[in-house]
């Protein structure tokens, strides 16, 4: 029996889903943080359970071959990054082996038919947008950070490799403007205080960047000497937006924007269109694997001119948008308000006049086109991490279209619903995992259905 605080050697022998090692210790399986498969180690158990137990890494006996010194200071502190520790290949690897699991152990798929993962040329600064809790330091100095694994404590970090260069110089500002004028924090334990997040977002083709400061309150003291400070400080600087977040809660942005500087937006370039992004909207956080990804999705949806596709999920329709010229029709649906006027705006500044988009939940929504008689030849799902909606599936097989391509961030519920889908007569054809989110245990994949005939 495993006892709490007991020291074991073992064997790094496998992954979690969220890139913990795992090894076997008298039949338990022990979950290790930050380590490599091939590792051997002794393990300090900190927690047991049933038939598996929590343990923390004591000392390396022989290191794994993947192993690799990790580049940043709060690399295990931070939550942001599971593997600074392991070479990139053994990350991919890693991604590979869960895309395969999941879809073959929930979805029932031949782990065969996974083709081979699309990997990053830039494990580094690809992030062009970052959310920061704003904290103080151990000296009162005023900070951003990183919430730590599983907890709301901030670890204050002076760079993150993982962000777009553009950043450090706006935080900088930011930072100096706040200690400056002694700008209070927001405390989330006693929900005091001004400033909650800082929200930065990165245009890479247009070099626009976009500064949005989440506060506490609507009237943010010394505003006017931040806005000279980020204008006279940033050429990139196209517009500074105030969003006022009042509600005791852990999401991040509060529904309320207001510009202090410029129109309130950016805009973008993704396979060779235009797109206008506002802080509220979704836009894939890494524009050159986005643009990977979306390749992908166009050649699994293979559209034909006199065809109508079918956009769900569609944040400012960048997808829909991208192919909207290879058919007759485009319908989108996303539920975010400012996000949908951003994609008819897109629409609008590309030429593009075939499409139409519809502000609603997803099964809502599709429940309403099927009932107007739509009758899509593709349909694109591209949902948050829980996936779809029982009733979209059911929806979309009534419509009945002959592909269905689902771009995932989570393959287990996209094995989930592929299951689904299979019980409606639609079969995989193909899947591709995209690696949108090096140095994190996250993974895309692009699924091609099509119905059984
Ligand atoms: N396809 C887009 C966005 C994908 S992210 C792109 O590639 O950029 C998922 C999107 O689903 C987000 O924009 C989110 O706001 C939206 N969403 C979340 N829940 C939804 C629901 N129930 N109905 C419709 N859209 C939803």
């Amino acid at each position: 029996m495993l006892r709490k605080n007991d020291i074991y050697e073992a064997e790094i022998i496998d992954y979690t889903a969220e890139g913990s090692g795992i090894c076997k210790i008298d039949g338990f399986a022990v979950f290790v943080p930050s380590v490599a498969v091939g590792d051997k180690l002794r393990v300090r158990i900190l927690k047991v359970a049933k038939s598996y137990a929590f343990g923390k890494a004591e000392e390396i006996v022989e290191a794994s071959p993947s192993r690799i010194s990790s580049d940043c200071p709060v690399f295990g502190k931070c939550g942001g990054c599971t593997f600074r520790h392991i070479r990139y290949d053994a990350e991919v690897a890693f991604k590979q082996k869960r895309v395969t699991d999941a879809l073959s152990r929930i979805g029932g798929l031949d782990p065969g038919l996974i083709e081979p993962i699309v990997g990053a040329d830039m494990p580094s600064c690809y992030r062009n947008k970052v959310q920061m809790p704003v904290t103080k330091d151990s000296s009162g100095i005023i900070k951003a950070g990183f919430f730590a694994p599983r907890s709301h404590r901030i670890i204050p970090l002076d760079d993150c490799m993982l962000q777009c260069k553009a950043f450090a110089p706006a935080m900088e500002i930011i930072f100096a403007w706040a200690n400056t004028y002694g700008i209070v924090p927001y405390d989330e334990a006693t929900h005091t205080g001004v400033l909650r997040h800082i929200y930065l977002r990165y245009g890479e083709k247009t070099h626009e960047l976009m500064v949005c400061i989440v506060s506490k309150v609507r009237q943010l003291r010394h505003e006017k000497q931040l806005v000279e400070a980020l204008v006279s400080g940033l050429p990139e600087l196209k517009t500074v937006v105030l969003n006022i977040n009042p509600d005791k809660t852990n999401v991040i942005v509060g529904k309320e924007c207001h510009n202090l500087y410029g129109e309130g937006y950016i805009t973008d370039e993704l396979c060779g269109k235009r797109f206008r992004i506002s802080p509220l909207s979704f836009y894939q956080v890494n524009r050159t694997q986005a643009e990977r990804l979306y390749k992908i999705a166009s050649d699994f949806a293979a559209l034909k001119r006199n065809e109508t596709l079918l956009d769900m999920y569609c944040g400012t329709g960048t997808i829909g948008l991208t192919m909207a010229d290879q058919v007759k029709s485009l319908i989108g649906v996303e539920i975010i308000p400012q996000a949908i006027e951003d994609a008819r705006k897109n629409a609008l500044m590309n030429g593009i006049t075939n499409a139409e988009f519809i502000c609603g939940d997803a099964a809502e929504a599709i429940s309403a086109l099927n009932k107007r008689g739509i009758l899509p030849d593709c349909v694109i799902v591209d949902p948050p991490r829980k996936g779809c909606d029982g009733v979209l599936i059911d929806t979309v097989a009534l419509m009945d279209p002959t592909r269905v391509v689902y771009v995932s961030c989570d393959p287990a519920t996209l094995a989930r619903d592929v299951k689904l889908f299979s019980a409606k007569g639609y079969s995989v054809q193909r899947a591709v995992p995209v690696d949108l989110f090096p140095r994190t245990c996250h993974v895309e994949t692009v699924v091609l259905m099509s119905h059984n005939i």
